[in-house]
């Protein structure tokens, strides 16, 4: 092959391919690469401004996409320029990843591979480090995410997620309407908040916020108020039945214990099916409860008091949901059931939050389906000890999702 035809091949516009040598007992195939002589416009590295001195010329060696069984590198010559602004600096090139000793058509190679495969299946493809890989799909995010345009941000989700013993928490702040990750933040403190709206978000930004879907959790509604005062506060119901659940479950233990013999064997094993929204349940298992029922009046009343709470939510009034909140709290009346005199006190505290679902609608567990992604994530692979990372991660895949349901739609 002539230099003319590795030029058409290699299809950098601009650029030409000099001079070529082929190792055959190495496999390898490195291509000299430099401007065309018509390609004179110099771009500063640093502001992008144009038409500049060249000052200096140097060459960098690039692994470059493999070219049939031949392991490709290329040694690229490259400028650097007086810029009357910035000084002397590199020129802008954009088949070269920055500083990445690999071409760029490579990093995209490699990142998109990253999208559908864990690292260490795609460093075993290329022939890289794993390590290599995480840093070149790194690379690639963070272009990825430089291009995108971010829309306008009219509601939060706040939560957290637990990492494990070492790393506790990590707060999680997501927009309700593409149900993508906008930032992480290491603890689940009022402050751990307060950088997000400090740093993240200009005072334009903050202003369009309208509501914030969170759970129960003091230091986060404190945060928001203290930077958004318009903001709605919406409890998520996901949580409020979560807490609601747990009440049911510290029932069922309760009963258990003060039961013995025979009737024990009525709860025994039918954790999963109290914390079960009935109508998830099939015939066999809704007549499994009945019995339970039938011989335990308390479990009884705290699965109804669980799944009658779920109402709630379908009011359109808030006065009409400030009537059956009430109604449903003065149910526990004379009933001895601590667990949900504990979770009737905690909805009063909160009760604005949790009718604020009147004034304000927000979809409801988006927040826990960006947990789910993360989580998954977190499971498939190691190596997102960096948070950046991680958060790259999670809106490409929340955005490649999006992608697929518009396309659906379309189609
Ligand atoms: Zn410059």
């Amino acid at each position: 092959m002539t230099e003319r035809e590795f030029s058409r091949i290699l299809g950098w516009p601009g650029y030409k391919v000099y001079r070529h040598e082929i190792d055959e007992a190495k496999r390898t195939l490195r291509l000299w690469v430099r401007r065309d002589r018509k390609n004179k416009l110099l771009i500063c590295g640093n502001c992008g401004g144009r038409g500049h001195r060249v000052e200096e010329v140097r060459e960098r060696e690039l692994r470059h996409l493999p070219c049939m069984k031949y392991q490709t590198w290329l040694n690229v010559e490259y400028y650097r320029v007086k810029c009357p602004k910035c000084g002397l600096r590199t020129e802008r090139m954009d088949e070269m990843a920055g500083k990445s000793p690999f071409s760029k058509d490579l990093e995209d190679d490699v990142g998109l591979a990253c999208e559908s495969a864990p690292a260490r299946q795609v460093a075993r493809r290329f022939q890289l480090a794993a390590s290599t890989v995480r840093a070149i799909d790194l690379r690639y995010l963070e272009r990825w995410s430089k291009s995108r345009n971010r829309p306008v941000v009219k509601q939060l989700g706040v939560d957290e997620i637990y990492l494990g013993k070492r790393q506790k928490f990590l707060t999680v702040v997501s927009d309700l309407a593409t149900a993508e990750p906008l930032w992480f933040g290491p603890e689940r403190k009022e402050a751990t908040l307060d950088e997000f709206f400090a740093r993240q978000l200009s005072a334009m930004q903050r202003g369009r916020i309208q509501a914030a879907c969170v759970d129960m959790w003091e230091p986060f509604t404190k945060s928001i108020l203290k930077w958004v005062p318009t903001c709605k506060i919406v409890f998520d119901k996901f949580h409020v039945m979560q807490h609601a659940n747990q009440a049911v479950d510290e029932v069922r233990r309760a009963e258990f214990y003060r039961k013995g013999g025979q009737k024990r064997g009525f709860i025994k094993g039918k954790r999963w099916l109290l914390l079960t929204r009935w109508f998830n349940l099939d015939n066999d298992k809704r007549q499994m409860l009945n019995e339970l029922f039938r011989h335990n009046r308390k479990m009884m009343k705290a699965y109804l008091l669980k799944e009658s709470l779920d109402r709630l939510w379908t009011y359109k009034y808030e006065g009409a949901a400030r009537r059956y909140l009430n109604r449903w709290i003065d149910q526990l009346k004379w009933q001895r059931l601590k667990p949900f005199e504990k979770l009737a006190r905690m909805l009063l505290r909160h009760e604005e939050g949790l009718l604020n679902y009147c004034r304000m609608k927000v979809p409801f567990g988006v927040v826990e389906a960006v947990n789910g992604n993360i989580k998954a994530l977190l499971r498939r692979g190691r190596g997102y000890r960096n948070l950046r990372y991680l958060l790259l991660k999670a809106q490409q895949m929340a955005a490649s999702k999006t992608e697929f349901v518009t396309m659906k739609k379309v189609a």
